[in-house]
């Protein structure tokens, strides 16, 4: 259908996420017609390379081969079936799989079909297992600030991004906030430790700063750890709450503190897991164990919507009994498990295998770091955060001071129209600019798309509100 048309009918019967429609009065969206590897391309055939995987969802690229034969044989034999009382191949080989790919003591899969959904089946599964193991008392949660686990009324309450949920604060139940593990903004006040990936990546690195910011962590566990059912944390990588990497080193520590005192640990691993980070989960780079964890993203190598929410034996024991015994996990969704899904999920599974791309990323993050270095000559970059295929500008109105742009002077704007005009999908959130790169990117790419980012960042008229300093 004509463009024009289309553009018409979506501003009379569409409402986008994460969009002010406004923006959109007199210009028109992005219309994409089809996508090919890292490509995106519009009507008129313009590309533009998805430096942000699709909302972080997609990794051999876009339409792979062997994803469309899974998907396509398994839409032959069966599209949908509850999964309650009724099972089918894919889910039950899937969940396979990833008990294998995942630490030991995660033994049990929980379908279900998006990463705020894996959050609260998360989150429900840990309150109801205290109930029915003798410790009802524990009935807290504690979470980051800046953290960000989704957008249902549940996940919001866990959420550290006031930004996206204040108007609803008044629903929102109560929990424990800690302060994050931010460096550059160091809530302890110390020193960020320097920008050495090796240090960053090695749980056993010591910091100058001792993770100091965990300080009211330990004292929160101390005065009311019995009280508390489980800490719900993204691993190495706050993404929605602004991209801030922290060193492995903290989550090793926060995960023994946390065990310390018998909390649940549910890793929100919905953005950071499946080879994002540079290992296929993150939890691998400080070699912990959660009670709970949660993958939806890139677990379809982002063809289709589907979330797990893995967990142990032990939490798994405390709902088995007799049907009388009233301890039925009673939570489910339509899709749960969806066997078109599955395929797609156990189509990425076997393009991991086939082209072995865990091997293949070392050498695409050491370039990819080695065309950034330069960013951060620009006045306005204030932090450069490295971690796998993610990479994060923070942009700041003067270095010294780290003064932020104001929220309402909106710098991520005009910097994403620029990228549009260079045929990047770069979609800043607040002052920071990121890439999150499909796998499957070449080094090449990474080349064209660090210099097309380049003019887009370097150009001072691209960085609106800095001359204001
Ligand atoms: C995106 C995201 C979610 C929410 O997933 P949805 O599928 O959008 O509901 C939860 N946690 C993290 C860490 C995420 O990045």
């Amino acid at each position: 259908m004509n463009e024009a048309i289309l553009q018409q009918k979506d501003r009379a019967c569409l409402w986008h996420p994460f969009t002010q429609q406004y923006d959109y009065a007199r210009r028109d969206l992005l219309l994409i017609d089809r996508a090919e590897g890292v490509m995106l391309y519009d009507g008129r055939g313009k590309g533009y390379f998805d430096t942000i995987s699709s909302w972080w969802c997609i990794l051999h690229g876009h339409g792979h081969p062997t994803m469309k034969a899974y998907v396509r044989a398994q839409m032959e034999r069966l599209d949908q079936v509850l999964l309650a009382g009724t099972s089918h191949e894919p889910a039950i080989l899937l969940a396979e799989k990833l008990v294998e790919l995942t630490p030991p003591a995660l033994s049990k899969v929980f379908y279900s079909d998006n990463g705020s959904t894996a959050c609260e089946v998360a989150v429900k599964m840990s309150l109801q297992y205290w109930q029915q193991s003798g410790q009802p008392r524990r009935r807290g949660l504690v979470a980051l600030e800046r953290g960000y686990h989704g957008d249902t009324i549940g996940t919001m309450s866990l959420g550290g991004v006031p930004e996206f949920h204040q108007a609803f604060a008044h629903l929102m139940f109560s929990s424990h906030r800690i302060p994050p593990p931010y460096c550059y903004r160091c809530p302890a006040g110390m020193e960020p430790p320097p920008a050495d990936a090796a240090g960053l990546n090695d749980p056993d690195a010591p910091l100058a700063c001792d993770c100091r910011c965990l300080a009211p962590l330990e004292k929160l566990l101390a005065e009311e750890g019995e009280g508390i059912a489980a800490f719900i944390l993204e691993p190495r990588i706050l993404a929605a709450g602004g991209m801030i990497i922290y060193p492995a080193a903290w989550l090793r520590r926060a995960a023994e503190l946390t065990r310390r005192h018998g909390v649940h640990l549910i890793f929100d691993e919905v953005a950071s897991g499946f080879g994002r980070t540079g290992r296929m989960f993150a939890l691998e780079s400080a070699g912990v164990t959660p009670d709970f964890l949660c993958l939806s993203k890139g677990l379809t190598g982002g063809m289709l919507p589907m979330a797990v929410t893995m967990t142990t034996d032990e939490v798994y024991q405390a709902f088995y009994a007799e049907y009388s015994q009233g301890k039925t996990f009673f939570h489910g969704h339509t899709f749960s498990g969806n066997p078109l899904a599955a395929a797609a999920a156990l189509g990425s599974l076997e393009v991991f295998r086939q082209e072995r791309t865990m091997a293949g990323l070392p050498a695409k993050i050491e370039h990819l770091g080695r065309r950034l270095e330069r960013f951060r000559d620009l006045p306005w970059v204030g932090d450069l955060r490295r971690l796998g295929m993610i990479a994060a500008l923070e942009l700041v109105k003067d270095r010294a001071t780290k003064t932020p742009f104001a929220p309402a002077e909106r710098v991520g704007w005009p910097i994403y129209l620029a990228g549009l005009e260079e045929g990047l999908i770069l979609r800043p959130m607040g002052n920071v600019v990121y890439l999150w790169l499909p796998l499957s990117v070449t080094s090449e790419e990474i080349t064209e798309i660090t210099e097309r980012m380049w003019r887009v960042l370097s150009n001072p008229a691209n960085i609106k509100g800095f001359s204001a300093v």
